[in-house]
């Protein structure tokens, strides 16, 4: 059973969508070169709690952090620590909150100082693979065709979309009903209906799919070691579309 959201619903999450959307661009401005990762979820910890939300990843099945921070070959779950961010990195930043009992989810890349060609089109491959995702939210549209719009793109550019993690529907809970793999068949599953929400975020991959995870038992990296990248929006499916709930600019 996919959750729908009443009007008042609705309401809220766009509430906390502009709430964690102010949050990640105030964390993005701070992001540089020499900083340390532990930093960045000192700030996000402090603003999280500023604007009366909730962390939403902290706690959440054990994890640490309020933020993820996964860089260059992390593909998701980076825990902060003391690291130092250095020119030509890339840096995932993955943060959900809780405002009120609803649940929003945002993820975006960003590169450190000048980044490579490579990490260039990786950053804009990924990024315009969640905005293919997101326009095939449309009422009696089949789910499967977001998952296959994501996969379709991003394996024509030569890069490939990881397996083992996936979107999700997204309300009053982190993860709801249904899972959104960055993968699969069109015109399968169940066809989209006004009042559903769902975080989309393709993890896309400079090599191969295939991950592996680290001693921390969290932090997922690629394993042939070369980049990943990560962007994620929560969208809700309304009259006048799809309409992303933490739409942000750097
Ligand atoms: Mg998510």
């Amino acid at each position: 059973m996919i959750p729908l959201k009443s009007e008042r619903d609705l309401a809220m999450m766009r509430q906390a969508g502009r709430i964690i959307a102010k949050i990640m661009q105030k964390i993005a401005r701070f992001i540089r070169e020499g900083i340390s990762t532990e930093e960045i979820n000192r700030l996000a910890e402090e603003l999280v709690y500023k604007e009366n939300a909730l962390p939403a990843f902290k706690g959440y099945k054990g994890f640490p952090t309020v933020i993820c921070t996964s860089v260059n070959e992390e593909i998701v779950h980076g825990i902060p620590d003391k690291r130092l961010l250095k020119d030509g990195d890339i840096l995932s930043l993955d943060l959900g909150i809780n405002y009120q009992g609803y649940f929003v989810d945002v993820a975006v890349t960003l590169p450190i100082g000048e980044i490579e060609s490579g990490k260039k089109k990786l950053l804009s491959v990924t990024r315009r693979a969640l905005s293919e995702g997101i326009k095939q939210m449309r009422e009696n549209n089949y789910l499967s065709n977001i998952s296959y719009a994501i996969q379709n793109y991003v394996e024509r550019q030569g890069f490939s979309v990881v397996r083992q993690f996936v979107g999700h529907g997204i309300g009053r809970a982190l993860h709801e009903e249904p899972q959104i793999p960055n993968f699969g068949r069109p015109n399968e599953g169940p066809l989209l209906k006004r009042g559903m929400v769902f975080a989309i975020e393709p993890m896309v991959n400079m090599g191969t799919w295939e991950l592996e995870i680290l001693d921390n038992g969290w932090t997922a990296v690629t394993k042939d070691r070369l980049p990943s990248c990560h962007f994620e929006h929560t969208v809700a499916l309304t009259e006048k579309g799809p309409e992303i709930l933490t739409q942000f600019f750097l």
